[in-house]
């Protein structure tokens, strides 16, 4: 009996965890050529949303298509623009010249900053609101400096998982290396509410360590879109589900009843229009 008891706490517990609406970010940084080559094509067979780290000095700017595959390359404007046509890609400020911020000027990491945010603007008509930091460095002063360039989101490289309430200009990720195995990632995600997995480039056959495997990516994917407790999205969308997050709890708590009403009447900053399905 008590045998049959424990079966059906454990199968409880099972189901309630398992429940759970998790979210996976897939954050690619650097914005390799081989993210293109070898990565899209997936991402479309699955419709996987994913966030680019765009280099603004690195990407390359020739619109023409390229006559050698070397996916050691950086991307070019009309392969990110032909992706943002069909998937939902956030483009991601990854600095100017990738310097480590740390180690700048304070008018150096400001150029890094803006002028990065700018181009990016520009080039792909949307404000960027995430700023990468390059290897991962930043102090006091650079996320000051974040804050002030008119970003919402910071991303770092530390080992965790990311909390916009307590850590929105150093989110924490689970970095996937050469030999990170898709059982590591899910073990990830299971225990935890959001996971932000971070890649660099992938290869058929990876050599050093920032290449992940073609074949196990295709295999995270499957995994990804086949389990409906994970939620695939990216850094800007879980911006804007934790501004709704807040903003309805502050209208909930406010003593007048116009709030409510008014919050679902404006769009949050301007920037795009709000999802009417999350407000009820
Ligand atoms: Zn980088």
């Amino acid at each position: 009996m008590l045998k049959i008891n424990l079966v059906l706490i454990l199968v409880l517990f099972t189901q309630i965890y398992s429940a759970e609406l998790k979210s996976v970010v897939l954050c690619f940084d650097d914005a390799y050529y081989s993210v293109y080559k070898y990565g899209f094509p997936l991402l479309k067979e699955y419709k996987i949303p994913i966030t680019l780290g765009v280099i603004t000095n690195y990407l390359n700017r020739s619109q023409k298509p390229r006559k050698s595959a070397d996916p050691y390359q950086f991307m070019n404007i009309g392969e990110i623009k032909e992706m943002r046509q069909q998937l939902n890609i956030e483009i991601a400020s990854h600095s100017v010249s990738h310097r480590n911020l740390v180690h700048l000027a304070e008018n150096e990491i400001k150029f890094e900053l803006e002028y990065s945010k700018h181009v990016l603007d520009s080039i792909f008509g949307e404000p960027t609101i995430t700023f990468i930091y390059p290897y991962g460095r930043f102090n006091n002063q650079v996320i000051n400096l974040v804050k002030k360039a008119n970003y919402q989101l910071a991303r770092a490289v530390l080992y965790g998982e990311p909390n916009l309430w307590v850590g929105r200009y150093t989110l924490a990720v689970k970095e996937v290396r050469k030999e990170t195995t898709i059982n590591e990632i899910i073990d990830f995600i299971n225990h935890n509410k959001t996971t932000i997995l971070l890649f660099h480039r992938l290869a058929p056959n990876p050599k050093v360590f920032t290449e992940w495997s073609v074949d196990n990516f295709h295999a995270l994917l499957k995994y990804l879109r086949t389990n409906n407790f994970i939620r695939i999205t990216t850094l800007k969308e879980l911006y804007y589900d934790w501004c709704q997050t807040k903003l309805l709890a502050m209208a909930r708590n406010s003593p007048h009843n116009d709030y409510l009403n008014l919050f679902q009447k404006v769009d949050i900053d301007q920037t795009r229009t709000r999802n009417p399905s999350i407000i009820k």
